[in-house]
């Protein structure tokens, strides 16, 4: 009788397994991949407790977001609660710890884009928002444009009863210390001392690191693509970068793949990185690795346009290529565990 039993439930585990395998060989892909920024990102300048932060706090937003994903979610959903918490954390460029302008105020931009719609909002040099994805969310949803800027897109917040914050309350000494630096070195550029383009440029990938975005992937099929940031230290006469416009900084269609990308955001702007990646996908039949490696690394770096992108399509494949020292990433799909990094070879 004990044998029969012991056949029997081995069997009936056999078969709880087997369902269980074809269960997960079935399931729709699922994916989510967020960054925290590209640039000179170096060992050396990270004590190990700063760079346990980092990671844990680009764990944290690539598990709640994926999450949401796991619970049947929708990918819109999981990318903004994963910005959320980035925008959240001074250490990132986006909301709380957001860079300096040059008149010492933060200025700050977003958008977001879905995927099965081809909807899309965008906020650009907002001031008093403390989480601007979301405000990017409510233009695409709640209002009849795609991009708001300034006193505009506060008026917007406010009938949207979305409380307007204190701009100081984006402050911190870090932040403060780039600009004051920034400030100098230009100021040195200013008076001819140094090349004023080299000198700006090398600012670009000193002291702007920190622009988050996510893009991911529901088991409904769907894309979806955000990025927001405090922009370019020590930035001036109102600059807005690549962030918030759709088809430079973030881009999602279901036909191609979502994009979300950080950077010397005038070159993505100029380039429309985040567009040309997913037409490189459309219309050429390139793989998400093999378009955005083309970009980043085949068109921008020649032109002397730095940073990187992340990139999900609907099979639920997901590609990071960044052509900087570093960037802050993460991912997780339902096939592959957590995965964070911030330098090259990692
Ligand atoms: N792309 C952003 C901008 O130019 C900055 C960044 O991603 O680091 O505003």
């Amino acid at each position: 009788m004990k044998i029969i039993n012991k056949l029997l439930n081995s069997a009936v585990a056999t078969s709880v397994l087997f369902a269980s395998n074809i269960a997960l060989a079935k399931e729709k892909p699922f994916a989510i991949v967020i960054h925290g920024g590209a640039g000179t990102i170096s060992k050396k300048n990270f004590t190990p407790e700063k760079e346990k932060a980092y990671r844990a706090k680009l764990q944290e937003a690539v598990e709640t977001g994926y999450a949401i994903l796991d619970k049947g979610g929708e990918s819109l959903d999981a990318i903004s609660a994963a910005i959320n918490i980035l925008e959240n954390s001074p250490m990132f460029n986006a909301g709380k710890g957001a860079v300096y302008t040059h008149n010492e105020i933060h200025e700050l931009d977003a958008s977001i884009m879905d995927g099965k719609t081809r909807q899309a909002g965008a906020v650009a040099g907002v001031r008093r928002i403390e989480n601007p994805i979301n405000l990017a969310r409510l233009v695409m949803d709640e209002s009849v444009h795609v991009m708001l800027s300034g006193d505009g897109a506060e008026e917007f917040a406010k009938t949207q009863g979305i409380p307007l914050i204190n701009n100081s309350l984006f402050d911190t000494d870090s932040r403060y210390e780039s600009l004051l630096r920034a400030k100098e070195k230009m100021k040195k550029a200013e008076q001819g001392k140094v090349d004023y383009q080299a000198a700006h440029q090398a600012l670009d990938v000193e002291f702007k690191v920190g622009t988050v975005g996510a893009v991911a992937l529901d088991k409904n099929g769907n894309l979806a693509a955000g990025t927001s940031t405090g922009g370019m230290t020590n930035k001036r006469f109102g600059r807005i970068g690549d962030s918030p416009i759709i088809g430079a900084g973030t881009f999602a269609e279901n036909e191609s793949c979502a994009v979300s990308a950080t950077g010397h955001g005038e070159y993505f702007i100029r380039f429309n990185v985040a567009a040309d990646i997913c037409a490189r996908v459309k219309y050429q039949g390139k793989t998400i690795e093999q378009a955005g490696n083309e970009v980043i690394h085949d068109v921008l770096m020649p032109a002397g346009g730095t940073g990187g992108v992340i990139i999900v399509d609907t099979k639920g494949n997901m590609s990071l290529p960044f052509n900087t020292q570093g960037m802050y990433r993460g991912s997780k799909s339902n096939t592959t565990p957590t995965y964070v990094a911030i330098f090259k070879d990692e």
